[in-house]
């Protein structure tokens, strides 16, 4: 209690997507910065922030139920992130709600704030760490290199929410993922809408980093970040020419051999009623290309089916495309309308019930793939990064898993080891999604 009189606090509730919690992380390290205290609960806070996710349907949902909680709980509300760029459906819904601002809006939630609990006169700078606040454990963190997004997928309504691309100068970007090794994060993962055409907006000029002139560009980005003594892992990479240019990195071993690339779809017709750049057979082109130079690459994608006007044959030629392309992590969503969306003008929806059965049978499809690919990997050493220690186990995850979204390997017994730690280790057996493995030398 003495604390809360003699530090105003604020309370925060994170919804959403990886860079929806950048958003949130950069707003605590704010209020931290200005000496604003925290606060987990409602009790301790005199007002609480609420960042929200309004990409589908049921994050709307779901966000103005939180904001309902703290106006209810609380009373003092702040509401940002993706559900704040439609200020009148939170207004409507919440008229309590003290301001509503929009993503990335760190400067407006700022002001809100101050208006309504003015910062201390003195600020505790001291007590901010020199990363920042981050809400990931210790040893991992999400890097967002820009905002926005130039595409205009017909299913997606980000760039409305969040605009067009705009990426953050390369030696910003460097210097805040520097401190974050610096602070002891061992993995970095690199977080964006769009993270191939990182720097276009800014027509790739040069910033510095350690005195020298680095153009905003992936490559150049993902060379330095390789520099550093950490993990680099690139998320929501499109199928660009310079992808090309980032696997000799993965092959050098610079950063992991691992992309996470949202596809969407193996047939064209479908590809072009989303409006997604690059066409199923180029795709397969490049995979084998990438194999070759860099071999042990692991890919990641998600996949949309029951797409407005998707035909049994466009479904069939995306299960060839599937079969083909062997992906190792895949996540396929059964396709649903987005309020605002483009594609919800699109003639001849797919009924729900034939979009599951679609999502049924291709997940049966992409399971066989991935409980062959990592059956492959039985006897294999791997080096792997230790996310949780359990009486029992340990669980860790190697270059090709990424956190919160792929598996995990499972090293069973009592280790002296703690989150962040790197081990050897053999790999004795294989799942669906995990792997088991014991130490090397166990
Ligand atoms: S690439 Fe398409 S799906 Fe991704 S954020 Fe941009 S518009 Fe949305």
């Amino acid at each position: 209690m003495e604390q809360h009189q003699a530090m105003p606090t604020v309370g925060f509730v994170s919804l959403g997507c990886p860079k929806a919690t950048v958003d949130s992380e950069r707003i605590l390290t704010q209020l931290r910065a200005e000496g604003y205290g925290i606060s987990g609960s409602y009790d301790g806070a005199d007002l609480v922030i609420v960042n929200t996710c309004g990409f589908i349907d049921a994050a709307v949902e779901e966000s103005l139920e939180a904001i309902g909680e703290a106006v209810s709980e609380h009373g003092r509300v702040i509401v940002t992130g993706c559900l704040g760029a439609r200020a009148e459906l939170v207004r409507e819904a919440h008229p309590g709600v003290l301001a509503v601002t929009g993503p990335h809006a760190y400067a407006e939630v700022m002001q809100a704030v101050h208006e309504h609990l003015p910062a201390p006169e003195h600020p505790f700078v001291s007590l901010l760490p020199p990363q920042g606040v981050k809400l990931t454990p210790h040893h991992y963190a999400y890097v967002k290199i820009s905002e926005g997004c130039n595409h205009r997928c017909t299913f997606c309504i980000i760039p409305s929410l969040r605009g067009d691309l705009a990426s953050r100068p390369i030696g910003e970007v460097l210097r805040e993922a520097a401190q974050l090794v610096e602070a002891g994060v061992r993995e970095l993962l690199i977080v964006s809408q769009d993270t191939s055409a990182y720097g276009l907006d800014l027509r790739y000029r040069p910033d510095f980093w350690h005195g020298r002139p680095l153009r905003t560009d992936i490559v150049n980005l993902a060379q330095a970040l390789g520099e550093l003594p950490a993990w680099v892992r690139l998320h929501y990479v499109y199928p660009y020419p310079q992808v090309d240019a980032l696997i000799p990195l993965m092959a050098e071993g610079r950063i992991l051999p691992y992309l996470d690339m949202p596809l969407q779809h193996g047939s064209p017709a479908v590809l072009k009623a989303m409006r997604r750049p690059a066409a199923a057979e180029r795709v397969l082109e490049r995979l084998a290309r990438w194999r070759e130079t860099c071999p042990e690459l692991v890919i990641r994608s998600t996949f949309i089916v029951g797409f407005p006007g998707e035909t049994e044959a466009d479904f069939a030629t995306l299960l060839d495309f599937l079969r083909a392309a062997e992906l190792d992590r895949v996540g396929c969503f059964a396709y649903s309308p987005v309020a605002g969306a483009a594609a919800n003008a699109l003639p001849d929806p797919v009924p729900a019930e034939v979009a599951e059965d679609r999502r049924e049978r291709f997940m049966a499809v992409q399971a066989e793939i991935s409980r062959a690919k990592l059956a492959r990997r039985v006897g294999e050493r791997l080096t792997v990064l230790v996310d949780e220690v359990e009486d029992e186990q340990v669980i860790a995850r190697s270059y090709a898993d990424a956190p919160e979204i792929d598996g995990t390997v499972i090293v069973p017994g009592a280790w002296d080891l703690a989150p962040g730690d790197f081990i050897e280790v053999v790999v004795t057996g294989s799942g669906e999604h995990d792997l088991w493995a014991e130490p090397t030398g166990a």
